[in-house]
């Protein structure tokens, strides 16, 4: 990675995840690796490393690396663990979890932005399944999941996702109406009963229900 780039993500890592309440060695070092430029268009590449959320197209944002690396490490992710994410958005997640070793789906509702991340994550050498479709539904061919992040709002928890999550997955996911603040929500599905943890106050982009 070109010089500056190196220099900023190491200092992404120190001043925006070490000084909070980031604990996890394996998410410093997936985050300081995957070259988060790469994810954003040319003209706002230099912002790539600041602490906020960026515009990447068709009115969608990539995520705070802050909350990039809290989602994942709530999540406690280990390697060959089957992932969900839903909202591929720019594909920076999926490279998170995929270098973390976990088999990566991820699915898009934008057909643009579902093509363009298949592209850049395969370009990058990054091992995610990419899938154009509404993330209300699933994945019902792949599941169970060890784990689903969930990265686009919803105000309520989708039940297919629930049903696809393993006994003992952990679903992250935020929730609340569009436009509005909304709670980060950690599930765990223990047999029959689904554990809440409400985590955080976020603000995502909507999660919208729609055929495609
Ligand atoms: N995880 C992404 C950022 C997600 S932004 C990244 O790392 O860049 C949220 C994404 O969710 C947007 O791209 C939006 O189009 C998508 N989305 C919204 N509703 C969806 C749905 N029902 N199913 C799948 N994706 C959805």
């Amino acid at each position: 990675m070109a010089q500056n780039f190196e220099i900023l993500s190491n200092k992404m890592v120190e001043e925006q995840l070490k000084t909070r309440d980031i604990k996890s060695d394996a998410v410093f070092e997936a985050m300081n690796n995957v070259q988060r430029h790469l994810f954003v268009s040319k003209k706002l590449q230099n912002y790539a490393y600041s602490d906020s959320p960026l515009p990447i197209g068709m009115g969608q944002t990539i995520s705070q690396p802050y909350i990039v690396a809290f989602m994942t490490e709530q999540l406690e992710l280990a390697p060959g663990m089957k992932v969900l994410e839903i909202g591929t958005g720019s594909g920076y997640q999926a490279a998170i979890l995929a270098y973390l070793g976990c088999e990566v789906y991820t699915i898009e509702l934008l057909k643009e932005l579902a093509a363009e991340a298949k592209k850049n994550l395969a370009a990058h050498n990054f091992n995610a399944k990419v899938k154009h479709g509404n993330g209300y539904m699933g994945w019902s061919e792949e599941a169970p999941f060890d784990a689903i992040i969930v990265t686009a709002a919803p105000d309520y928890i989708p039940e297919k996702l629930i049903e696809q999550l393993k006994d003992g997955g952990k679903m992250i996911i935020p929730v609340g109406e569009v436009h509005s603040v909304q709670l980060l929500k950690l599930i765990t599905k223990k047999g029959e009963k689904v554990i809440e943890k409400n985590l955080l106050p976020v603000r995502f982009v909507p999660m919208v229900d729609k055929t495609i």
